[in-house]
């Protein structure tokens, strides 16, 4: 292998690159990185940055220096179509980078708010740091904001907002806080905790319009015909993955570039990893499934880079996740996706619980607020061998050779 050539400078893209030469491959590694700068961590965007208790220069992953030392060429441009007969990837700027082997680290976008007035100045999704700098001043200033969706992203900065002073509103179409991912114990803690910081909550209520004057953003109309005063509206309702240059090249996607347990795509040349890929999840049965989170984008980055250097394995490892809201940082271990039982440990009033997900006799997943201990302890448990279930063999696709390693 000559020429790894890497599309996306996110958390997985830079992985593969920093693993690549930790692993000790010695040939050319090219990452394409189509921000305007050096390749950041994105969670502190809708929380500490905003609060300015980080500054720019140290959510970067590393300094200039750094690429350069270990030969990672960080291309400022943008893949935008994969010649796979001639093993190509055209970028942007008219050039073309010849690869060996391919990486898809292209992301997720916001999902766009689609209803009249989303597009006034002063409403604003956050995804990347020219969102956050460009939310950032208007927050300071806001009075009342409107938050649109309470999911993590949502009600990470709803808690920003309510602690630099604004009146906060959060509009959700379910019925409780971040519900398709915790439990509906672990939302309850979050809803008094945020309700005790002033965040006032209106579930069941869509949004219809968004009304402007002068081109700015003023209120916010839901579908029952409320009206919310707003001086800044911010919205997280979801993510759709970046595939576009995978679907153009014919590679197959099914809610993400569709990946096999190694993280190889439907072309052996390509990999895909992070937020864009979807893959056959161990703890989720193994059904296809794309995660949104920081380990996993490393995880698969750590593994693509051992397969290339001569170290197959299937992925299997676990998936962990952490937000911090307010005083609250809830850490969740493994994907709870069908509990149908919870057991609550400690002391939710105080908000120091932590919520065993299981299945029937199966411990799936670990909700832990504010309980670290329980975290780590949580991560080991769950990291030992899970045992074949059904449903998990009869999963298509299932291989049992792979299930051995
Ligand atoms: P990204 O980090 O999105 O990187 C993809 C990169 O590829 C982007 O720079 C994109 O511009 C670029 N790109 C797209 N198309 C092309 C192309 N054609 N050519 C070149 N480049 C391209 N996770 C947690 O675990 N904990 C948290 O607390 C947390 N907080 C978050 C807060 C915010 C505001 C956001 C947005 C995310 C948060 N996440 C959190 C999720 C986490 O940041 C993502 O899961 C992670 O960034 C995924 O990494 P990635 O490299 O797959 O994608």
């Amino acid at each position: 292998l000559q020429s790894v050539v890497i599309a996306g400078a996110g958390h997985a893209g830079v992985q593969v690159a920093l693993s690549l030469r930790q692993e000790g491959y010695a040939g050319r590694i090219a990452l394409v990185n189509d921000e305007p700068w050096l390749p950041y961590q994105r969670p502190p965007l809708s929380k500490a940055f905003l609060l300015g208790k980080i500054s720019a220069t140290a959510m970067q992953f590393r300094p200039e220096e750094f690429y350069t030392e270990q030969r990672i060429e960080l291309l400022a441009d943008r893949g935008m179509a994969i010649d796979r007969q001639n093993r190509r990837l055209v970028l942007a700027s008219g050039a073309a980078l010849d690869y060996d082997h391919l990486v898809l680290a292209t992301g997720a976008h916001n999902r766009p708010l689609s209803v009249p007035g989303a597009g006034l100045s002063g409403v604003f999704g956050i995804k990347t740091r020219a969102d956050a700098d460009a939310v950032a001043p208007l927050l300071k200033m806001a009075r009342r904001v409107v938050v649109i969706g309470a999911g993590f992203i949502g009600l990470e900065f709803a808690a920003v907002a309510a602690a630099e002073g604004a009146a906060v509103e959060v509009l959700e179409l379910g019925e409780r806080p971040m519900a398709r991912a915790i439990s509906p114990q672990m939302s309850e803690v979050f809803r008094n905790a945020h309700e005790s910081w002033g965040v006032h909550f209106n579930f069941r209520s869509a949004v219809s319009e968004i009304e402007g004057d002068n081109g700015r953003a003023v209120a916010v109309i839901t579908a029952d015909g409320r009206r919310l005063p707003a001086d800044l509206v911010v919205y997280g309702i979801g993510v759709v993955p970046n595939v576009t240059l995978a679907l153009e090249a014919g590679l197959n996607i099914d809610n993400g570039i569709k990946v096999s347990a190694s993280l190889l795509t439907s072309d052996p040349n390509i990999s895909a990893l992070g937020d864009v890929a979807a893959f056959p999840c161990l703890q989720n049965g193994s059904q296809l499934t794309r995660l949104e989170s920081v380990q996993n984008a490393c995880d698969q980055g750590k593994l693509i880079a051992a397969r290339l250097v001569g170290k197959p394995a299937p992925y299997t490892a676990l998936p962990w996740f952490w937000t911090d809201q307010g005083s609250l940082k809830l850490q969740i271990a493994g994907l709870a996706l069908c509990a149908d039982n919870h057991v609550v440990l400690g002391d939710p009033a105080a908000g120091q619980v932590s919520v065993l997900c299981f299945r029937g006799e199966q411990l799936l997943a670990v909700e832990s607020c504010c309980r670290a201990g329980d975290h780590m302890a949580a991560r080991k448990i769950l990291s030992r061998p899970p045992a074949l279930t059904p449903a998990v063999a009869a999963a298509p696709g299932f291989d049992l050779k792979e299930w051995e390693v």
